[in-house]
């Protein structure tokens, strides 16, 4: 059952590859390239992916609105943070 799910998270994985086409070049010492190298084989996932996941995921806390819910007016033709003022539905 894992296999499966294994094999099905890898089909995934390769299909969203597909659809990454921009590429960047960030250049860094030897041994930080072996250190991210080394991470990514832990964590069993290649190394484009777990840059690209660990920048998205910051990216979103520096673009977006990551307030808890609490936070959120909502009312019926849109909804905002009231922590930071994002307008987050409508
Ligand atoms: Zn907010």
């Amino acid at each position: 059952m894992l296999n499966y799910y294994r094999t099905e998270i890898m089909e995934k994985m390769m299909s969203d590859e597909d659809t990454k086409t921009a590429q960047i070049l960030v250049r860094v010492s030897e041994e930080e390239r072996d250190e991210w190298k080394r991470a990514a084989e832990v964590s069993d996932v290649p190394m484009s992916e777990m840059i690209r996941k660990t920048v998205g995921a910051h990216i979103r806390t520096i673009l977006y609105c990551t307030h808890p819910l609490e936070f959120r007016i909502t009312y019926p033709w849109s909804a905002f943070c009231d922590k930071c003022g994002e307008r987050l539905v409508g």
